[in-house]
């Protein structure tokens, strides 16, 4: 397993412990780091296998701080979005968080349902 996909694998544990479910991670152009969001609250995981000499290689509020009350899907895909955005990640990485985002719609209205219900 190389490097990103090992730390990929260890943000996953610490967002998953937090109680965030993340989405794909999408690879940024420049092939070297990855990020992937919380589909609940929007919160970001980014891996970074080459950081700078005074940076870290696993950051973000999905790997730091606990899964907050879950947002609506257009306040979660506004926050997804906004942050490829900023980054200039291209459509076709968007694509791929969009196709999440669909997911996260099914999830969203499971967590509402029971919410109701109970
Ligand atoms: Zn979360």
């Amino acid at each position: 397993m190389n490097r990103v996909y090992r730390l990929i694998r260890d943000a996953k544990e610490s967002s998953a412990y937090r109680g965030h479910a993340l989405t794909r991670f999408v690879h940024a152009e420049d092939g070297n780091s990855a990020r992937a969001h919380c589909r609940r609250c929007g919160a970001v995981a980014v891996v970074n296998p080459s950081p700078l000499p005074n940076g870290i290689d696993v950051h973000g509020e999905a790997v730091a701080v606990h899964c907050s009350a879950p947002k609506s899907v257009p306040e979660v895909a506004r926050a997804i979005l906004s942050d490829l955005r900023e980054l200039g990640i291209t459509d076709r990485s968007a694509g791929v968080e969009l196709a999440d985002l669909a997911d996260a719609a099914m999830l969203w209205h499971s967590l509402l349902k029971e919410a109701l219900e109970t």
